[in-house]
């Protein structure tokens, strides 16, 4: 398998999506795992001193989704890749089996409540495309306490409206000054296996392990063919899908850094420069605060290093 960069994990609706285009391994050499680790490092330095100016500016948010199977590596993807991040400037939200005060509303308001405000990131650990997942594979939307117009339409009408609404909340947020950056974290069911044995044969990450990973696992084709459906019905040039692959995980890391830092990129973030009659009222502090010490400026070559590191 060749070596792929960001662009080839890119979907954004043109054409037809088909999951089999997209590799779970591209096979990197082992010797490579050091690059990639720097790589991704030097993407998380790059990270933090945008999400400085994005926080400083406050003019675009952006929510960046995780969707994976279990064990894809959610978890420790944003535990890496976000490591160097002011945690003032983010926000990360975990979207579990919805409570009943959830299912009582629409599927996206609890989305919307977990929104970051413009200047932030928002994590989404799974999101509300579960709504179109899993609640698919299981067909749980027959459980639904909805009016008969809704439930009355057939599964597939079902599902396409909700990948319109989807389609349009996306449209919506990127209207209203927000970004939405998708990552599909697409894992084989091999690398899933080998990974589920891991966690029961090594004592620490054995709280990981639910015994129901392993009949969802069971499902695997349909879970599969639901990815494949919703990736292509939602992804869109302001909101495309990245599908990353994922059986190396030092390599879907690197590939997560450069979307978010692409992302960040994008939003162009600069700190906002200050209006001439503030600037007037900073050089009027700065001289009261100087008149403090008879006018000498007595701070030290030292003083400042440390100063800035703050
Ligand atoms: P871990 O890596 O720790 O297993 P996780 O994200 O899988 O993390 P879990 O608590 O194991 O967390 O699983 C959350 C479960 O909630 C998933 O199986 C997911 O499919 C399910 N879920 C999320 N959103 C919905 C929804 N809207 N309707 C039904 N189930 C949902
Ligand atoms: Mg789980």
């Amino acid at each position: 398998m060749e070596f792929q960069e960001l662009k080839d994990c890119r979907f954004d609706g043109s054409g037809h999506f088909k999951l089999d285009d997209y590799p779970t391994d591209v096979h990197v050499e082992k010797r490579l795992r050091p690059n990639f680790e720097a790589l991704t490092e030097a993407n998380t330095q790059r990270m933090a001193e945008l999400q400085d100016r994005l926080y400083a500016e406050g003019r675009e948010g952006v929510v960046v989704i995780l969707q994976a199977m279990d064990a894809a590596g959610k978890d420790s993807t944003i535990k890496h890749v976000m490591s160097g991040i002011n945690p003032q400037g983010v926000t990360v939200a975990s979207f579990k089996q919805p409570s009943s005060e959830e299912l009582a509303h629409d599927f996206l308001w609890r989305a919307v409540a977990r929104l970051p405000r413009r200047g932030c990131i928002g994590l989404f650990n799974r999101s509300y495309y579960e709504d179109v997942l899993v609640v698919r594979v299981h067909d749980l939307q027959k459980t639904y306490r909805m009016p008969k117009r809704v439930l009355d339409t057939s599964k597939d009408d079902f599902f396409e409206q909700r990948y319109r609404q989807i389609r349009d909340f996306e449209r919506y947020l990127w209207e209203n000054g927000y970004r939405v950056l998708k990552i599909f974290l697409n894992v084989s069911s091999a690398e899933q296996r080998r990974r589920f044995l891991d966690r029961i044969d090594d004592e620490s990450k054995n709280w990981k392990f639910s015994s129901s990973d392993v009949t969802e696992r069971q499902l695997w084709p349909k879970y599969m063919e639901a990815y494949e459906q919703c990736i292509d019905r939602t992804a869109t040039k302001e909101a495309p899908w990245y599908v990353v692959p994922a059986d190396q995980k030092f390599y879907a890391r690197w590939l997560v850094s450069e979307a978010i830092v692409r992302t960040l990129e994008a939003c162009d973030p600069h700190y906002p420069e200050l209006p001439a009659e503030q600037r007037d009222d900073l050089e009027t502090a700065r001289q009261g605060l100087l008149s403090e010490t008879g006018g000498h400026d007595d701070r030290s070559e030292r003083d400042a290093t440390e100063r800035e590191n703050n």
